[in-house]
């Protein structure tokens, strides 16, 4: 998508100075704010457009930038003639113009009564680690977990007002929520103490939740976890979070998973990684050796000769994608053991053995001594 050109956007002709980049701002910016018009969407992007517009022209150095190179001058991708970071956020360029302490100013404009606070609340996100094994971590699984939690009063089913018991408009600070102190010479808002910001009076608060709308108890929360998951995965369980206030919508809960290790299988992405002793006479001679998955068993053939460390892959039996990428590869690293009691029938044959050997050389120990020749001297 094309973007517009900043001076277009503002209303401004080219040669616009600070003050009149600054007086158009401020005019369009409350026309196009989100809180004056909710839910529409072309409001919201004007708004967007109009905070980039105004922060683009109103620094000197980034106009100067602008004016020369156009939108390419904020191109990330063109780094080098960027002058510095990308655009801030449209409601910080927002306070910024209208002043800190804003919420007065922006009051007066909207008529007020708006302000966050007041009414129900959403309720707080929350965090829950969860410790799985590793199976259940690659193959995915269901749990149930208990969190301690604010969850929504039954008994006032989240009003917070005792049943057939009205809601009236807070006198003290007549529904706003807020109300100004006087400090001096200036007037700061504060949260109204007698609603405690809610601009609302419950003529019989809930007994059970004393007018909160929720009360502390632990919940019951069924929890699908995909295959593929790993340590540092975060689910997000949509309305699991605390109960809002009031009434207000319930928060997120956010299940961080944690994979404990496992007796066999290391895991590397989504591969999984594990070692499997063979006997020094499989390694010489080749052998099959059955080796554990997640789910089953595999078979590894090990080619006669195999040196201790060597690695096997057992293609697609590792962890399944979490992004649907098909399934990652079980590497076997094979150890190989050497016999540590032997009988007299076996120590003969391996000195036999050791006889028939005698003048023949393995590639290692050929390449090593063949190095090592000049320190001998
Ligand atoms: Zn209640
Ligand atoms: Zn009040």
């Amino acid at each position: 998508m094309s973007k517009r050109d900043y001076y277009e956007v503002l209303g401004v002709t080219r040669d616009a100075d600070e003050e009149e980049i600054k007086k158009a701002y401020r005019k369009l910016a409350v026309k196009f704010h989100p809180d004056k018009n909710p839910g529409d969407k072309h409001a919201e992007e004007k708004f967007k457009e109009l905070g980039e517009a105004y922060e683009a022209l109103s620094d000197p150095q980034k106009r100067a930038a602008y004016d020369q190179y156009g939108h390419a001058a904020f191109d990330p991708r063109q780094r080098a003639r960027a002058p510095g970071g990308g655009f801030h956020d449209p409601f910080d360029i927002f306070r910024e113009v209208f002043g800190a302490g804003g919420g007065s100013i922006f009051e007066s404009f909207f008529g007020g009564g708006g302000g966050s606070s007041s009414g129900p609340q959403r309720g707080d996100d929350l965090r829950y680690d969860l410790e799985i094994t590793l199976e259940e971590a690659a193959l995915g699984c269901e749990k149930e977990i208990s969190v301690n939690k604010l969850d929504r009063c039954d008994s006032c089913g989240g009003s917070g007002a005792e049943k057939n018991s009205g809601i009236k408009t807070c006198a003290t600070c007549g529904g706003r929520g807020q109300v100004l102190m006087s400090r001096g010479i200036f007037s700061i808002a504060q949260t109204c103490p007698q609603c405690r910001g809610a601009g609302r009076i419950l003529e019989k608060p809930c007994k059970v939740c004393q007018g909160e709308g929720r009360r502390q108890r632990s919940s019951k929360i069924n929890l699908k976890i995909p295959p593929g998951v790993d340590s540092g995965t975060r689910l997000r369980s949509a309305a699991n979070g605390e109960a809002g206030f009031r009434g207000g919508i319930a928060g997120d809960l956010y299940v961080v998973l944690h994979v404990k290790p496992h007796e066999i299988f290391q895991r590397e992405g989504d591969d999984l990684l594990c070692e499997v002793p063979v006997s020094f006479v499989q390694a010489a001679l080749g052998s099959e050796v059955e080796v554990p998955t997640l789910e089953d068993k595999a078979t590894v053939k090990i080619p006669p000769g195999t040196q201790p460390g060597a690695v096997f892959r057992v293609k697609g039996r590792g962890v399944r994608n979490l992004q649907g990428h098909g399934h990652g590869d079980l590497h076997v690293r094979v150890q190989v053991e050497v016999p540590t009691r032997l009988n007299h029938e076996q120590k003969a044959k391996l000195q036999e053995f050791a006889a028939l050997c005698d003048g023949q050389q393995t590639p290692l120990a050929q390449g090593f001594f063949e190095k090592a020749r000049k320190f001998f001297r």
